[in-house]
């Protein structure tokens, strides 16, 4: 059987992929979650099975999951240690890219904030998949960020970004893509729009009844709660 943690690759990440918008976002994020509880200090996955970003800062204390085998790849140039019960501890530092078992309790000790590759969950991953996929996600953040916009991983469901918008191109299944704000004014869709008295901006938090109601679409100026 597999250990819970195991340290399966290393990945070289080129300086460039810092400076990427979407890894400037989660960073700047996580640096305003310093002093929160461990709950809100962890930036956390929807769990897509495709590379998503994700991070958190300082020690996360014992934990499960419960999801099944996920793996992560260290994109920060920062240091930690992964515990899990019953396992060898595991220090971490760039590029490591490790499997977890969730199901088993873990906690880590981080130096300030780590931002990562997130991948999962699997009910039984394939380690070769996992790090191809994650080359190829490392390789789409060191690109110029408008012409990879639609392949670079993101942390799923950030607000967005000042040149970034929701549209809905008025399909039945009532989907909306988020896309670059220039991009979508050429197309026929619909730009969601903030509900706020006055305020036009696009809408970064949709209105789960959306297409039925859009009172409580925000803009992020107009969002509350954590960002
Ligand atoms: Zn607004």
């Amino acid at each position: 059987m597999r250990p819970a943690i195991e340290l399966i690759s290393e990945i070289f990440v080129p300086e460039s992929v810092s400076t990427h918008p979407n890894v400037t976002q989660i960073c700047d994020s996580l640096r305003a979650r310093v002093d929160l509880d461990d709950d809100d200090r962890v930036i956390g996955t929807q769990n897509t099975q495709k590379p998503e970003l994700y991070g958190w800062t300082g020690d996360i204390g014992w934990h499960v999951d419960n999801k099944g085998d996920v793996y992560f790849l260290i994109l920060s140039d920062s240091t930690g240690v992964l515990f899990a019960e019953g396992e060898t501890p595991i220090s971490y530092s760039q590029g490591d890219v490790i499997r977890m078992n969730d199901f088993t309790r873990h906690r880590v000790e981080q130096n300030g904030l780590a931002v990562g590759l997130f991948m999962g969950a699997f009910e039984y991953g394939d380690d070769t998949k996992a790090i191809n996929a994650l080359t190829e996600a490392v390789s789409a953040l060191t690109e110029q960020y408008k012409s990879n916009y639609d392949n670079a991983p993101r942390w799923e469901g950030s607000p967005l970004q000042d040149n970034e918008c929701y549209i809905w191109h008025f399909d039945e299944e009532c989907n909306y893509e988020r896309t670059l704000l220039e991009r979508a004014t050429d197309t026929q869709g619909m730009i969601l729009t903030c509900s706020h008295d006055g305020c036009t901006k696009p809408a970064s938090e949709i209105d789960h009844h959306f297409p039925y109601m859009s009172d409580q679409n925000r803009c992020t100026t107009h969002q509350r709660g954590l960002r």
